[in-house]
């Protein structure tokens, strides 16, 4: 009797968890409905069930589906290790060499399986000074596997087979309240990899929801981690933030902890001034309400929308200090792409479509028909003209004129001739009159406002 009070005492002081393995919920405490399931990342549970494995979908897509949400992709673990995953499946690949992983590929669709792992500090991991791990290459439980997972609602395992989930650590429950709450303790989480603090703030965001006092306490203080983090790591992980369908809230949240500094210090200045401000969230509006409807979104647009204010100013600088303004042009968005890709690598690719949006921008205000032709057949006009729209919002140049070239991009052939034919018509004399004036004007340096708004 004594020894049970005593017991119970010094349980309930210390808190010792009586172990107790995951919590099983069946279909009606879950909610997911098989059929918004993809058909090949059940299939693939299956095939490896029948060979006497275990494997589930796990991870965001769990995760969305009890939401509601439609998840973007699908993912399998399993505790079969990838030389015995792959010659289960007709079309399987072993990638990654750090960690490797399969692809079991179906069509378009791709079903990335990976084997259960080890958390951080069960293996040989080695980790830089602040603590980041740079390398875990360990196998391991299926209970292991959900401890080194992000947080609760991430660790979510799906069985097909039997619809049920398996919750290790309440994520339901956190995912019914909306809270992020980081699994284990959330410093030691976020120096073994501080990009987990933008993605506690991504998923607050998109569960309209918020993150758990304890695991939001210290990310103030750890924000500067983020600045260890591989830029090209770092642009994924913005880039899922930016396209989540709630980048404004986000942006604000990354603010206000700090962390937008070490990520878009361009644009974190710009939000102190109300046209940068308003610029931006114009074009993340746009963003956010495409997502939401299912469109797709460029990220050479995006970042092209982000940067521009930027680009404008200095190119009215360089321009002022009699640099001939398509030059001019070229040199600011050299200038401004160099700084960003010190802490976010934007990939050559989309800087090179970034620079094509930016660069047809001039070319709307002065163009003859000869030269609109050519525009016309510019891989990026579509995504140019969209931009164009988007500055004609910001009040920053004339909306007829941009909607005059949004008509023009959806327009067939014949009616392209005839809008350019009408164009030229009103333009002659007019046009001839500025290209006067241009030549005149061309020894002396540039006038700046007339640069600001093309
Ligand atoms: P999304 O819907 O944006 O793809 P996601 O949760 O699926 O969100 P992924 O980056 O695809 O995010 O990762 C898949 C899963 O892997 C996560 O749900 C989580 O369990 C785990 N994971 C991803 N990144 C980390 C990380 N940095 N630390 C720990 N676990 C992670
Ligand atoms: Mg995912």
């Amino acid at each position: 009797m004594l020894k049970e009070t005593i017991k119970n005492f010094v349980g309930r002081f210390f808190a010792i968890p009586a172990p107790r393995g995951p919590e099983r919920l069946a279909r009606d405490k879950h909610g997911i409905d098989r059929r918004n399931v993809s058909r090949h990342a059940i299939k693939v549970c299956e095939v490896l069930h029948q060979k006497g494995y275990k494997a589930y979908i796990v991870g965001g897509a769990v995760r969305d589906l009890i939401i509601g949400l439609e998840p973007k992709d699908f993912d399998v673990a399993t505790n079969a290790t990838p030389e015995q995953i792959r010659p289960l499946f007709r079309r399987a690949r072993i990638i990654g060499r750090r960690f490797q992983l399969v692809h079991v590929v179906f069509g378009q669709e791709i079903i990335e399986t990976s084997t259960f792992r080890a958390p951080a500090d069960e293996g040989d991991q080695v980790t830089d000074e602040h603590g980041r791990i740079l390398r875990d290459n360990l196998f391991g439980t299926h209970e292991q596997d959900a401890a080194r997972r992000d947080f609760t609602l991430n660790a979510l395992y799906y069985d097909p087979i039997k619809e049920e989930v398996i919750d290790f650590h309440r994520g339901v429950a956190d995912l019914k309240n909306r809270v992020v709450r980081m699994i284990g303790d959330p410093e030691t989480r976020y120096r073994e990899d501080p990009v987990r603090m933008l993605r506690a703030v991504r998923f607050a965001c998109k569960l309209n929801g918020n993150v758990d006092p304890a695991t939001l306490a210290p990310i103030r203080k750890l924000a500067p981690l983020i600045k260890n983090v591989p830029a090209s790591r770092l642009f994924d992980e913005m880039l899922k933030l930016l396209t989540c369908g709630h980048a404004m809230k986000c942006l604000q949240q990354l603010r206000e902890l700090g962390l937008l500094q070490g990520l878009l210090p361009v644009i974190d200045d710009l939000l102190d001034h109300p046209d940068g401000e308003h610029f931006i969230a114009l074009a993340l509006e746009r963003t956010d309400s495409r997502v939401r409807t299912g469109k797709s979104v460029s990220p050479s647009f995006l970042f092209a929308a982000l940067l521009w204010q930027l680009v404008n100013k200095r190119w009215v600088d360089i321009t002022a200090q009699g640099e001939h303004p398509i030059q001019a042009l070229v040199i600011a968005a050299d200038n401004v792409i160099d700084q960003q890709t010190r802490t976010l690598a934007i990939q050559r690719r989309f800087q090179a479509d970034m620079r094509e949006i930016w660069f047809m921008q001039p070319r709307f205000e002065r163009a003859s028909p000869r030269a609109i032709w050519r525009m016309l057949e510019h891989q990026r006009f579509r995504a140019a003209v969209d931009f164009l729209q988007l500055r004609a919002e910001a009040r920053e140049v004339d909306s007829v004129q941009a909607q005059w070239w949004m008509d023009l991009a959806n327009a067939d052939s014949n009616t392209r001739i005839q809008m350019i034919d009408e164009y030229q018509r009103e333009n002659t004399g007019s046009s001839a009159a500025k290209s006067k004036k241009r030549r005149r004007r061309r020894r002396k340096p540039a006038d700046s406002s007339d640069v600001a708004a093309g």
